[in-house]
């Protein structure tokens, strides 16, 4: 369960008290207007509040980062009218031809969470205001060349494998600390924190032990970080299992189904192994 630390919270719920809701697949509904946004951002976020209340955090220390992965750019115009300022894409060319096609909407402002092949890093560094899924030092380097070369700094998040999954990306949890110290030397990355996709599974008891240890690495490895390196957040959590990541430390949740409504394609699409 919860480590202690500061900052954390002061309870603990009972094993099992909250249930994932993978089982939800594909049965969100689609939202197609702006009020359907707001109703649903409304939704998650009286969710993301109850569950900070159950372990006596503070609301306004966990931040939602919608996620409109396959959703057309009629979809992200009403969630930006809804008032969303940032947007989660797993994929960085569809995040890239979005970007370009809503030029027009000039506070909006992308975040990368999935996968990058290091050939794909200029693309990255021309337009993301934030990359999640940093895991090999090649990929950091690529990236703070291009960045630096367009005079962009960019937040990046390190991503962790919990699971243990070999299917998942990610460094082994074992391999972040020697990472961070190798960070440094990348000045155009800003480090925020750690991302980690827990297991896939209606199993809420193994979903949460994969917060658990994402959260226990990061109380842990901030007492050594190197200068510079800030280990703020804690990026864990989607539309089945937002309310567990919070119990288990979450500052930032990655939400798409339950905003935009479900997706057409399968999750094995994006993530390997999770058919
Ligand atoms: C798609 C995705 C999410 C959101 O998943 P939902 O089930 O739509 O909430 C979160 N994190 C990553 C890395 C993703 O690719």
């Amino acid at each position: 369960m919860m480590t202690t630390s500061p900052d954390s919270a002061a309870a603990t719920p009972a094993d099992g008290d909250t249930q994932t809701r993978h089982d939800q697949h594909g049965r969100y509904p689609q939202a197609l207007s702006v009020e359907d946004f707001q109703h649903n951002l409304a939704t998650i976020h009286a969710r993301m509040a109850a569950a900070c209340d159950r372990v006596g955090r503070d609301p306004a220390s966990v931040q939602l980062l919608p996620v409109s992965k396959t959703m057309d750019e009629s979809r992200i115009r009403l969630a930006h009218a809804a008032g969303c300022r940032l947007l989660g894409e797993n994929k960085v060319q569809e995040a890239h031809r979005k970007w370009e096609n809503t030029a027009d909407l000039a506070d909006l402002r992308w975040s990368v969470i999935g996968h990058l092949q290091t050939n794909k890093a200029k693309l990255v560094a021309q337009f993301a205001s934030e990359f999640q899924a940093l895991d090999s030092l090649r990929l950091a380097e690529a990236l703070d060349r291009r960045l630096q070369a367009e005079g962009r700094a960019l937040d990046v998040f390190v991503q962790v494998n919990t699971s243990g999954e070999p299917s998942k990306y990610g460094l082994a949890p074992d391999d972040v600390a020697a990472f961070l110290q190798a960070l440094p030397a990348y000045s155009a990355l800003r480090v925020r924190g750690l991302m980690t996709l827990a297991l896939f599974s209606s199993e809420a008891e193994r979903v949460r032990q994969c917060f658990v240890l994402l959260r226990g690495l990061r109380d842990r490895l901030r007492q050594e970080a190197p200068a510079g390196i800030h280990l703020d957040e804690l990026s864990m959590g989607m539309s089945g299992d937002f309310e567990i990541a919070i119990e288990e430390g979450a500052t930032l949740v990655r939400v798409g189904q339950a905003i935009f409504g479900a997706r057409a394609l399968p999750d094995s699409h994006y993530w390997p192994g999770s058919a």
